[in-house]
């Protein structure tokens, strides 16, 4: 069996010590091997440190871009075999796999992009020039100058193209140095990528970590990043961490989320705002089996709607196959681990005591070409509460797999807002409504609870992606529950590893520091 070796200091390194097996999810068989100990981490950081760094600051934003576009070119070329490798280990359909690894293709390039916009310099201007002297003559400007340290990347198991490829773009374009460790239990893809990454890339620029994090946190110090998506339990130990208290080391954490969706009470469900709203939900309890940070636990609808929008909901979900994600028949296949299914049936077992079935009871199925009792699966699970603001299961846990939650209100925007506020924040909530002034009072009263709010209406919605696709282009990150985190969204995706420093001087040597 293929035994997973981490990338560190320039070489393979295969670990040594006890072993974890990852398996393909919906049939248990066996893939690979990875050691969960037995490296060199305190040469990894001193190789990131030096070499890493000195290789990124010889480079402008221009080359930088450059290096991402040639990455997002590997991944082009190598892109069916890497399909394959996520519809295996993720337990991907083969359209999943797709949102997850040429959606990484797709940020690489964004930042490529945006790289070749920046040009030749190395420090990005945060404002425009102001006068602080007496005169013109002396100047102040805000500027972002690389960080001098380590970024570390830890990724959950449910995007290991994408989250390797985000993270990397941001931290790249910026010039720092990366280590990467994606979840153990789904790694072959970021692995994969790593292979084809490695010869295309500076000495000292990424390293991967395959297999658990040991004692990487333990060489983190000032001026480093940790950057983590996961959940909220190593999240809390993140922000304790003694190094990350002791060296300031700036932390970026995307947790859970109980997005929610809101039908405005002007939209008329066969609308064409209607149909985006039901395709939205649906969608985002099927894609991924449902195991997307941004996928819509919550729905809201004003009262009378209830029951159309349950019988549409039975409607579409009624014809949906689930089973071994390599058929060509299947539109939904196993949850990712062996743990996230029984985490997944507790979560809808505490739901069900508190709530009645829409469609598909606690989620027991009979998956389409997996041999008996094997696989991790779940159905779409769809419940409903009569009391969407006081169901505490409902508001107080992720449920991190194909189940939605649907409740009724008064159609105002004060309680709409206020249910997405209930989650405790949010990395994204939809409303769905053609009236622009319940739009504006909505989004005024939910905005500091959802790191993006998506208004979903009839003139969008022939070409939206819908809110469970994170855009580059836009921030992913929310308040509160959701970990406070920020990445993405275009230039401020940078951000996180610079530094913003107040220059004062002479004017024209600051215009000059900025290439004017
Ligand atoms: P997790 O256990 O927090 O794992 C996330 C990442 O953290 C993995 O790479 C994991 O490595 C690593 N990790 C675990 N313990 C660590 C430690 N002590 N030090 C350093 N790294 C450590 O979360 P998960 O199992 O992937 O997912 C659980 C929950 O996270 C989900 O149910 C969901 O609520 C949430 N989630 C949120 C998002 C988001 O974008 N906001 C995305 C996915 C999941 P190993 O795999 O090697 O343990």
């Amino acid at each position: 069996m293929q035994l997973l070796a981490s990338y560190l200091s320039g070489s393979w390194s295969p670990g040594s010590g006890a072993k974890a097996t990852l398996v393909n999810p919906a049939t248990e068989a066996p893939l690979a091997d990875v050691h969960t100990s037995g490296h060199d981490l305190a040469s990894a950081f001193a190789y990131a440190r030096t070499s890493g760094i000195a290789e990124l600051g010889a480079l402008s934003f221009a080359q930088r871009g450059a290096l991402l576009a040639s990455l997002a070119k590997a991944i082009h070329g190598a892109r069916e075999e890497l399909l394959s490798l996520a519809v295996a280990n993720g337990g991907n359909t083969r359209s999943d796999a797709k949102f997850d690894i040429d959606g990484g293709a797709m940020t690489l390039s964004y930042y490529a992009e945006l790289g070749a916009k920046l040009g030749g310099s190395t420090l990005l201007a945060d404002g425009e020039p102001i006068q602080v002297g007496r005169t013109a003559r002396m100047g102040g400007q805000h500027v972002w100058a690389r960080r001098r340290g380590v970024a570390v990347h830890i990724n959950a198991f449910n995007f290991p193209g994408w989250g390797l490829c985000e993270k990397l773009a941001c931290a790249l374009l910026a010039g720092m140095p990366v280590i990467s460790k994606p979840a153990t239990a789904t790694a072959l893809v970021a692995h994969r990528m790593m292979e084809l990454f490695a010869p295309l890339l500076p000495a000292g620029v990424l390293q991967l970590l395959v297999g658990p994090a040991g004692t990487l946190l333990d060489h983190l110090g000032t001026g480093d990043v940790v950057a983590f998506t996961g959940g909220s339990a190593t999240a809390r130990m993140l922000r304790g961490h003694a190094r990350v208290i002791e060296h300031g080391v700036r932390l970026n954490l995307e947790a859970d989320s109980l997005n929610a969706a809101v039908l405005g009470p002007d939209v008329d469900l066969g609308s064409e705002t209607g149909g985006l709203f039901l395709a939205d939900v649906v969608r985002d309890l099927t894609q991924k089996t449902g195991q997307k940070c941004t996928a819509i636990r919550r729905v809201l609808v004003p009262l009378g709607k209830e029951e159309a929008v349950a019988e549409a909901m039975r409607e579409r979900l009624g014809g949906i196959a689930i089973g071994d994600p390599s058929r060509d028949d299947v539109r939904m296949g196993p949850l990712a681990t062996g743990a996230q299914a029984t985490d997944i049936k507790a979560g809808i077992a505490r739901l069900a005591a508190a709530t009645e079935t829409v469609f598909g009871g606690t989620g027991e199925v009979t998956p389409l070409g997996v041999p008996a009792g094997k696989g991790f699966f779940v159905g779409p699970v769809v419940r409903a509460t009569k009391d969407p603001m006081n169901c505490a299961p409902l508001n107080e846990h992720e449920v991190f797999g194909p189940c939605t939650t649907l409740g009724s209100y008064d159609g105002t925007a004060v309680f709409a807002a206020a249910f997405i506020a209930k989650g405790g924040g949010c990395l994204v909530s939809s409303a769905y409504s053609d009236e622009r002034d319940w739009v504006s009072a909505f989004v005024g009263a939910a905005a500091p609870w959802a790191g993006r709010l998506y208004l979903g209406s009839a003139k969008m919605a022939a070409q939206s992606p819908g809110p469970g696709t994170a855009l580059p282009s836009l921030l992913h990150g929310g308040p509160g529950r959701a970990g406070g985190g920020e990445e993405l969204g275009g230039e401020r995706g940078l951000h996180l590893y610079m530094q913003r420093t107040a220059l004062e001087g002479d004017a024209s040597v600051l215009k000059a520091l900025l290439g004017g």
